[in-house]
This record gives structure tokens, sequence and C-alpha cells, in this order.
């Protein structure tokens, strides 16, 4: 299957993914912040001097964004408030960017709902 097919035939299928790994320990991460809720680690191929992938702990359904339904309000919440606390513990007091890549359009790769926290250069708009 073509790369895009596969992308989609992942979107389609809530199985495990590398994530759930991370989550578990059974792959090392660089932990940044952690709660019951979620984790935040650092991002194993990083496109700015900060970049961090905050995910929910309990993926729910939420393979990604446009799973999203009514129940998932407050984890959807609760992942951008410690967005912004981690975006302070790192020092991002210039401004930041918070991406979340959705389906084969959005370039998502891991169908775990996860932000990506972006920082420390000049981030530039449109993006790519
Ligand atoms: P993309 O790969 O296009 O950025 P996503 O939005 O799905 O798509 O992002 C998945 C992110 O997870 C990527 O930035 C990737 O570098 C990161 N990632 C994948 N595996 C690991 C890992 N083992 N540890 C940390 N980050 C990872």
């Amino acid at each position: 299957a073509s790369e895009k097919e596969a992308a989609i035939a992942a979107v389609r299928s809530d199985g495990p993914t590398i994530f759930d790994k991370i989550i578990n320990r059974q792959i090392p991460s660089t932990v940044v912040f952690e709660d019951d809720k979620v984790l935040a680690f650092r991002d194993i191929a990083p496109q700015a001097p900060t970049h961090i992938v905050i995910i929910p702990k309990v993926k729910d359904g939420l393979t990604g964004l446009n799973k999203a339904e009514e129940r998932h309000c407050e984890i959807l919440g609760h992942l951008l408030y410690v967005t912004k606390l981690i975006a302070k513990q790192e020092g991002l007091d210039d401004g930041f960017r918070v991406v979340i890549n959705d389906g084969p359009n959005g370039c998502q790769s891991v169908f775990h709902l996860h932000l990506h926290l972006i920082g420390g250069r000049q981030m530039n708009w449109p993006p790519g």
C-alpha cells in the first residue's frame, strides 16, 4: 500500500501505537511533565530547540482530533492547559506554537491524539 493508504488504514484502526509503549515505559523517552491524565516527553525528531509531545494516557478512541466526542472535552481542555504549564516550565516566554496534525492531509503519523509544543526559535506562517 502507498504511504497515504497506510495512513488512512491506520486512522481507521484504533490499535496500540508507539505512544502506548512510551506510557508503559517499554521504550525510553525524556518525560518533561506527567500527571494522572497526561504525559509529555521530548520529540525524538525535534523541529525546533524545544519540541515536546503531549498525550492523554488513556486514548479512549482518540486516534486523532477528528474522533473527538463531547465526552472528551475535559481531557482536551486539560491537554491545552498543561501545554501552557510546560511552555512556562521550558522558559518559552517569547511565545511558542501548538500543533495537532490530523489525518493524511495533516501529516499525522501516530494515531494516538497528541499535541506538539514547539518553541525556542521564530516560527513562520504559513506552515509547510
Ligand atoms: P509527524 O510524524 O508528521 O510529525 P505526528 O503529528 O503524528 O506526525 O507526530 C508524531 C510525532 O511523534 C513526531 O514528531 C515524531 O518525531 C514523534 N515520535 C515518534 N516516535 C517517538 C518516540 N519514540 N519518542 C519521541 N517522539 C516520537
